[in-house]
Formats: structure tokens, sequence, C-alpha cells
């Protein structure tokens, strides 16, 4: 890391053009800027729809802007796809499917998905630049954390393409035909991958969209397709926002739909496929609670909730994003907890040493001010750290809240920003009950030197997923998904095969 022993800027040049600012420490410390190259990254002016292998003007003529949000520039234009557009996707798909997907022998469709996931690497620093030049997270997240876990997910569901009468011993499974997958902009590319990986590993042919703010890398993703040769119309991406969505999920030969979004959106898919016998993944909100307990390694803990709700902005649908602390370390955890939020660099995402990034959008930013608002009406004690924010882009300060109820809003609805809400609690049972009190259930974590203590709370949360002195580690070969209003279905491991399949 750059850390150079200068006297830090004064306030005024620090925002200076560059739009970045540098962090001042009380020993008078700085880092320097160590901003990612752009140049690594080639983005065209504008983006066609991916369909049947090629690239396809959109049948209304229509495109829309796709911008920075660390400094509001446009980067591309990329296609609104129509109804006309999204019935040519499927129909590619199917015709894929019938013709030559769903007959080529399974290892043959691995060496493909294979293929594809050597190419993410290959093309890994590129990916990144755009996810976090798109996106607006840190380039430390999107090259460590998003791209080579979008990789890994290839090659793990490469490996079960032609091993699934392993995964389901003794049964007979058949694809189910077209998927419909719509994603959200948290984690464009890995998203990408968590869904046409498994549907192509189990002989099933795709019609996907990326979220209308971060569409870059899943075109990225159509050109890493392209180049592998994979036939065409086995994976169509198509750009567009909620009534591309909505027409995905309406069409009439769409076998499978997989969402991952919010949850309200959620619970229009349901709707509107309701009486079909179209299959559904959905992976929607979650409100993760992080349970600390007396006997925790509290310097770890607070680690582990830094890393759960505030790196990533807390655009993280299993954020951290309410702690529940044990009455008697609630005030060193806080301490502690504020002594580490006023270090992290808030400021320009493709900067190495930057924690938080942009926000993803302005309209994401004024949902959280809103929230901010919220919780101070409620009584809520709001504190956020000093750090200096860019002129330009959408960013927030790392915040918490305490002497918060757990009836507020704040402890029950996703913000999906850097926002912590802290309660308290004295026993076991209390905190149980507390944390399923929940709408969600999606995930939780615990923190806690005693083993007993891990196992009776992993029993008893109703959460999809529950780390163990960690949070928000991932891996291909683990199921993912909630509970409630979090959704159903699972993604990743095994698991993750049958959403995909019918097993007779
Ligand atoms: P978020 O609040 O995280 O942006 P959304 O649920 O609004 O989540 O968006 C997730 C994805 O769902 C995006 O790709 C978006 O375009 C798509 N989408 C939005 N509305 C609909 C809809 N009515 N039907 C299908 N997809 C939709």
């Amino acid at each position: 890391m750059a850390v150079t022993r200068k006297k830090a800027a004064p306030k005024k040049s620090s925002t200076k053009k560059s739009n970045t600012v540098k962090l001042k420490f009380d020993t008078g410390w700085s880092y320097d800027p160590a901003p990612e190259s752009r140049s690594a990254a080639t983005i065209k002016p504008q983006y066609d729809l991916f369909i049947n292998g090629q690239w396809q003007k959109p049948s209304g003529k229509k495109y829309f802007a796709t911008t920075n949000p660390a400094t509001e520039e446009k980067l591309s234009e990329v296609a609104d796809a129509n109804a006309a557009d999204v019935n040519k996707a499927v129909s590619a798909a199917r015709t894929a499917y019938d013709k030559v997907w769903s007959k080529m022998p399974a290892r043959e469709r691995a060496k493909y998905i294979f293929r594809i996931s050597r190419m993410v690497q290959e093309k890994a620093r590129e990916l990144a630049v755009i996810e976090t030049l798109d996106g607006g997270k840190p380039i430390r997240e999107s090259r460590d954390f998003d791209v080579p876990t979008a990789a890994n997910h290839f090659f793990y569901y490469a490996g079960w393409a032609d091993k699934l009468e392993y995964a389901f011993p003794n049964r007979q499974v058949a694809p189910l035909g077209v998927a419909g997958q719509i994603i959200p902009w948290n984690f464009p590319l890995l998203m990408a991958a968590w869904k046409i990986a498994p549907a192509l590993a189990t002989g099933n042919t795709v019609v996907l969209k990326p979220a209308e703010t971060t569409p870059l890398t899943a075109l990225k993703l159509a050109e890493i397709i392209q180049e592998a040769d994979l036939p065409p119309g086995v994976v169509n991406i198509i750009t567009g926002a909620g009534a591309t969505g909505a027409a995905i999920v309406s069409h009439p030969d769409v076998n499978k739909i997989a969402f991952t979004g919010s949850t309200d959106v959620g619970k229009l898919i349901q709707r509107s496929i309701a009486g079909t016998n179209k299959k559904a993944t959905l992976e929607l909100g979650g409100k993760a609670a992080n349970i600390i307990f007396e006997d925790a390694p509290l310097d770890q803990a607070v680690e582990g909730v830094i890393n759960g709700i505030y790196f990533n902005q807390g655009h993280v649908c299993c954020a951290g994003s309410r702690l529940y602390v044990q009455e008697s370390v609630a005030k060193t955890v806080i301490r502690k907890l504020k002594d580490r939020i006023e270090t992290l660099i808030v400021g320009d995402p493709m900067d190495k040493n930057t924690d938080i990034g942009a926000i993803n959008s302005k309209q994401q930013l004024e949902t959280i001010h809103r929230y901010l608002d919220i919780g101070r009406r409620e009584g809520a004690e709001m504190w956020e750290s000093s750090c200096p924010l860019p002129r330009k882009g959408y960013f927030c300060r790392p915040t918490l809240f305490t002497n918060v109820a757990q009836s507020n809003r704040i402890a029950q609805e996703e913000i999906f920003g850097p926002v912590l809400s802290i309660l308290t609690f004295r026993t076991d049972d209390e905190v149980i009950e507390k944390a399923n009190n929940s709408p969600f259930g999606l995930s939780a974590g615990v923190w806690t030197d005693k083993g007993s203590k891990i196992f009776n709370l992993t029993r008893r949360m109703r959460a999809g997923v529950v780390w163990a002195n960690t949070f928000n580690k991932f891996d291909p070969s683990s199921p993912f998904g909630g509970y409630k209003e979090s959704g159903f279905g699972r993604e990743g491991g095994l698991h993750g095969l049958m959403p995909y399949v019918d097993i007779k």
C-alpha cells in the first residue's frame, strides 16, 4: 500500500480537480492516491443486444446511458430491449436448446463452460476495471472478489456438467429448456456467473438481463461468450430496465425464471408466473443480524462487522446491517467500531486504497438519505465518520445508529447502504428471538468463543446462511439463498443445480 509519511494535504486542496480525497490520520500520515489505470478497459461508445450469437440493433432503436456513479460521467449507451427483442432472444434460446445444446454430450458442454471460465480469468483486469467504473465498487473488491469468484463459479459448474448422475444418484435428470435470468446491480458479473454457469451445465439455454445501471460487464461477458464460440443462441444477453425484465418473465416460452433483486419486484414476478408451470428461484432482500457475544474475540468481530456492512457500500443483500451486541461489551464494541470506521477511506473506487466506493446511483443515495432521516426521526442516535467526501459522484459516509428499537424501520427494512443499526441483548434466547423477528431471512453472523453457542444459534436462526466468527464468505460449492421475504431456492453448490433440472 502506498503509505507516505507526508503531512496530510489541507482539506481544500485535497478535493481539488482529481475528485479524490486524502484520508488524514491524527499522526499526520496520509495515503497517496494509487489509482488503477482505466486503459486496461475497452468500453465501446454503444452496445447492441447479444442475440443468437450476434450483436443486433434494438427494434425500438432506443438506447440509454450507463454512467460512472463516482464521477457522474457517461461511460457508454446500451440498447433498450422491448418485447419484440425479448421474443427474438427467447426464440434464439429455444432453437439453440432444441437443435444443439440439449443434444450435445455433457462433456462437450463442459468444455465450453471451462473455456468461458479461463477467458474470464484472462480478462480479469479489464472486467474488474469495468465493474468498478460502471458500478462504483472499490477496485480492490472487483479485482479480489467479484471477478475471481465469477471465474470460480464457471469452473465449479463446468465440473458438474458431465457428472449429474453423481449429483442425483439413481435418478434421471433433464434440463428445463429456456431460462430467463434477471440480475441486480450490486454484483453484476458475479450474479451473471451465478445464473449462467449452472443453467449451461445442466443443459439449459439462457436469456439474461443485467440491471440497467450496471450492464457493462455482462456485455463484456457476451463478448467472451462469442469469442469462446459457444453455439449461437445458447446464451443471449439483452439490456433494458424493468419493462424488459417483465417481458422476459411473462414470455410463454420461458421455462424457468431466476431472479435476484428487490423483494417488491420478486413479489411482482411471483404474481406474474402464478398459474403457469414456470419454475422460479428468487433471491431477494435481507436484513442480516450479526451477533456479538461477550466472549467473542472483539477486535476480530469488529473487523467482521466492518467487512459485513461497510465494504462494498453496504450494497450486499446479505450485508450485516443489524448488529446485536451483548450488553456487557456494547460500550467497548461501539467505541472500537467508531475508531475503526474513522480510518475507512471513502472515495475514488479506482484507487486501490479505497475501502468504500460510490453508491451505485443517485436514486439509491436518496433512498439511503431517506433512511438516515427516518432513523433520526424514530429517535435513534446517528453517528457518522468525519471523513471528507469527493465533490462529485454519489458518496455516503459510513454511519451507525445506536439506541435503536427492534420495531424501528432502520432495524426492519433493507437500506442497502453503509448504515449499521446497533441493538443490545442479554441472553441467547433473547437475541435469537430478536434476530428472527424480521421479515427477511437471508443470512446472519455469530461471534463467540464457544462452539456450543454457535451450534445452538445456527440451529435456531431462520436464515439461509449463518457465518460463525466470520462474515460474507462465499464459495461456489456452498449453497446460498433465503427464507421468508428473502426468497426461495438455492444458488451455488450441488443445491444450485436443482432449480435447473427436472428430476425423475
Ligand atoms: P434493486 O432495488 O436492487 O435495483 P430491482 O428489483 O429493482 O432491484 O432490480 C433488479 C432487477 O430486476 C433489475 O435487472 C431490474 O431491471 C429488474 N426489474 C425491475 N422491475 C422488474 C419487473 N417488474 N419484472 C422483472 N424484472 C424487473
